[in-house]
């Protein structure tokens, strides 16, 4: 099973520059081939991508220095993506190749000749390229990689062969309740305390955009608040990161099925409060991680039906009733359980589940 990854890439500035090169210059392979395709048509011949590429290799490319400070795949690539390009359109599959232009189709592919590149985690050595780190962590080995750039920002694309390793299960089936007094409470008992990041460090953004205010514009007092200010910014995201990535990774690899609410999000983002908190929590971020870190270690991603409703239904008996959001408590009238809200709905999204429930689950 092969499966495909598009990320976007975190870099500096002298990264950016570095890719922006190679990507020019598979570019200008391309065309030069293009155009030196054309002319040996127009006069008769039959050309194919790879004599172009040997007089490009003997005859062209010493004549330009610059290319020999960026990594010679870009252009083995360039002829092959021209070849490939001639091909559909001679079976009728594609449009004739045409010229590429910058800023449109700003991209290049790189190999590690021959040998299979590995991407571990956040930061990645890219044969030629050198380090890279991404915003998500990847697991992948591949033959090769392409770097792509749209609308300004940089992308890593690959496909790779795709195993799970599964790993042993604590327990069958889990309902997870996402909250706003609670990240997550499972039907385990197991809750994951809110993170509310933005919240717990809003009086020191507060305070530092205060700061800012009273300072002269443009100042160096003023440029130093802003670093300051976009620091503070930086260190809350990643403490949410940070807790997502391990609340998914806990519920994927612990657990056969993770049953989870389809949240009806556009409904709750009317709520003002309610929005903020998912905001801030990132629920569809927590939804994404879990599809495929349920992939990797071997377990399923159950999504329940929008309409259920979780936090209505007494899990003990299955009485619904109306659960106004003040109320922490889920007290049953008819068999007289009290429960923690979260804990009662989690307990539900499990049962939701038509399968066999391990007792102590
Ligand atoms: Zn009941």
């Amino acid at each position: 099973m092969y499966k495909s990854i598009k990320t976007k890439l975190k870099l500096n500035n002298k990264q950016k520059t570095f890719l922006a090169q190679h990507a020019g210059y598979s570019r200008w392979v391309y065309n030069w081939g293009l155009s030196l395709w054309n002319a040996a048509y127009k006069d008769g011949y039959k050309p194919n991508a790879r004599k172009l590429r040997e007089v490009f290799t003997n005859h062209t490319k010493p004549l330009y220095p610059w290319m020999k400070n960026l990594s010679s795949k870009v252009y083995q690539y360039a002829f092959r993506n021209l070849g490939e390009a001639f091909k559909r359109f001679f079976q009728g599959l594609g449009k004739r190749p045409r010229f590429k232009k910058k800023g449109r189709s700003d991209s290049f592919t790189i190999d590690n000749c021959g040998k299979p590149v590995e991407l571990n985690g956040w930061s990645h050595k890219l044969p030629f390229i050198g380090w890279v780190k991404t915003y998500e962590p990847i697991e992948a080995t591949t033959q090769k990689i392409t770097i792509s750039r749209q609308a300004g920002n940089w992308y890593l694309s690959l496909s790779y062969e795709f195993s799970a390793t599964p790993t042993p299960k604590i327990t069958d089936v889990v309902g997870v309740d996402l909250g706003v007094k609670t990240l997550a409470t499972l039907s385990t008992g197991q809750a994951f305390p809110s993170i509310k990041p933005y919240r717990t460090a809003q009086d020191k953004l507060a305070k530092l955009q205060r700061e800012l205010s009273r300072k002269v514009k443009h100042s160096n007092n003023w440029h130093n608040s802003v670093i300051k200010l976009a620091r503070q910014h930086r260190r809350v995201a990643n403490i949410r990161k940070d807790a997502l990535q391990k609340l998914t990774t806990h519920l994927a690899k612990n657990h056969g099925h993770v049953v989870i609410e389809d949240l009806n999000v556009s409904g709750m983002m009317a709520n003002h409060k309610l929005a903020k908190s998912i905001a801030d929590q990132g629920f569809y971020e927590f939804r994404r991680q879990l599809e495929y870190k349920t992939q990797w270690y071997g377990s399923e991603l159950v999504v329940a039906d929008r309409f259920f409703p979780s936090s209505k239904t007494c899990s003990n008996c299955g009485h619904v009733q109306d659960m106004p959001l003040h109320l922490r408590t889920y007290d049953c009238p008819e068999c007289g359980l009290s429960i923690d809200r979260d804990l009662n709905a989690s307990i539900n999204l499990r049962h939701a589940v038509g399968l066999t429930v391990n007792a102590c689950g």
